[in-house]
């Protein structure tokens, strides 16, 4: 079986590649690089002894697509291109519309078009929006804040109906809570450019010394330590959970599953345990609330459990150490060949 992953080369795409080489499949690497290094790939043979195929391309570009997916005889997409700044979404709407909703609906067409039916499409927690009851079940209202969250909404809906139409696909909606951590080799993580947005790599290059100190957005929040809570998994856990969703792709037509742990961590408590991986003090300092901001939210694991027989194994200790692990050996990320 050969799977097309769309944005491949990102830092939850190539923990997958790994997931899928190590389960026997071939894998189609789809990636214009907008946000993700070449070097990737070679990271990925180094771990798995497989480079996989790569296409540079764009997801908007239907023929690009149609004549990849035929010459490599694909049979399934995980589909992750797609921009994933909350920010940048608010300033760039326009360019967050046509990447991730316009994307998704050129890449069913080519699909359609090439008779590849199954699809693993990567939404977010952030679809939810402000959690009427936690924890969060996938029939929750959908009620995202920023144009990120309802390009992720968006995309779930026209993928859902095109699972009904005359050409239907078989799809997948996996909504990831926090990816976090890395693989346990330290070859591939998180490389965002320029300061991060997330928790975990701000922590880690304050960590490795390129930012001073930590920001910790808000300590009034109604939680016990009055900061926020998210429910963080990680990374090679959530690419497991891709091999389960593939091989459950053609049971129903539309399957949308939560992958979390099902347990919330505060800033706090996720700071404390880096320090404990990394054996240093990570300095932090409190700042008011950042906009936009859910003061806690985590996941309901329990139909990823029933449906996909999949749940996550690594805890937060596993988490930070990882995370640890692929900064102090690529301090400038992907930089550092
Ligand atoms: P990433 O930016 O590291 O990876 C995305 C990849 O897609 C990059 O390699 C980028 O070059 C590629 N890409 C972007 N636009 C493209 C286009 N138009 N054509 C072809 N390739 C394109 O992001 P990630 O953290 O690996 O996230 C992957 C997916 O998971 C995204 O769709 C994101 O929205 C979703 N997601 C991520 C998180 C998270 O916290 N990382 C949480 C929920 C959902
Ligand atoms: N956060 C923080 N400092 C940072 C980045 C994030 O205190 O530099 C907090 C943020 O307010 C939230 C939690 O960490 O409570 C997780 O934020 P992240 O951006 O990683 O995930 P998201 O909010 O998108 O779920």
């Amino acid at each position: 079986m050969t799977v097309m992953i769309t944005g491949g080369a990102g830092f939850v795409g190539s923990h997958i590649c790994v997931e899928l080489i190590h389960a026997g499949r071939k894998v189609v690497v789809y990636d214009n690089f907008c946000n993700s290094h070449p070097e990737v790939i070679n990271r990925i043979r180094r771990i798995t002894g497989t480079a996989p195929e790569v296409v540079r391309g764009d997801v908007r570009d239907v023929e690009a697509l149609i004549s990849a997916l035929s010459a490599h005889g694909c049979s399934a997409v995980i589909h992750l291109a797609g921009l994933k700044s909350v920010a940048d979404s608010v300033s760039k709407s326009t360019e967050y519309y046509d990447c991730n909703v316009v994307g998704t609906l050129r890449l069913a067409q080519a699909m359609q078009q090439t008779g590849v039916r199954n699809i693993v499409f990567s939404s977010s927690a952030t679809v939810y929006g402000e959690p009427d009851m936690l924890p969060l079940r996938e029939d929750h209202k959908l009620a995202p804040f920023s144009p990120y969250g309802r390009t992720k909404m968006q995309a779930e809906e026209l993928l859902s109906d095109i699972a009904q139409s005359q050409s239907p696909l078989n799809v997948v909606i996996l909504r990831y809570f926090n990816p976090v951590g890395s693989h346990e080799s330290g070859l591939i993580g998180e490389d965002p450019n320029g300061i991060p947005n997330n928790l975990m790599p701000y922590i880690s290059r304050v960590a490795i010394g390129r930012l001073p100190v930590l920001n910790v957005y808000g300590n009034d929040y109604p939680t016990p330590d009055g900061t926020g809570i998210r429910d963080y998994v990680h990374v090679a856990d959530l690419a497991a959970g891709h091999v389960a969703a593939l091989d459950c792709a053609d049971k129903q037509r539309v399957l949308k599953v939560n992958l979390g742990t099902g347990r919330g961590t505060s800033v706090l408590e996720l700071v404390d345990a880096y320090a404990g991986a990394c054996g240093k003090t990570i300095p932090i300092t409190f700042a008011p609330r950042r906009a936009g901001d859910i003061a806690s939210y985590y996941a309901s694991a329990e139909l990823a459990a029933n449906v996909l027989g999949w749940h996550a194994k690594r805890g937060i200790a596993e988490m930070c150490r990882d995370a640890w692990n692929w900064q102090r050996k690529n301090p400038n990320g992907y930089l550092d060949q």
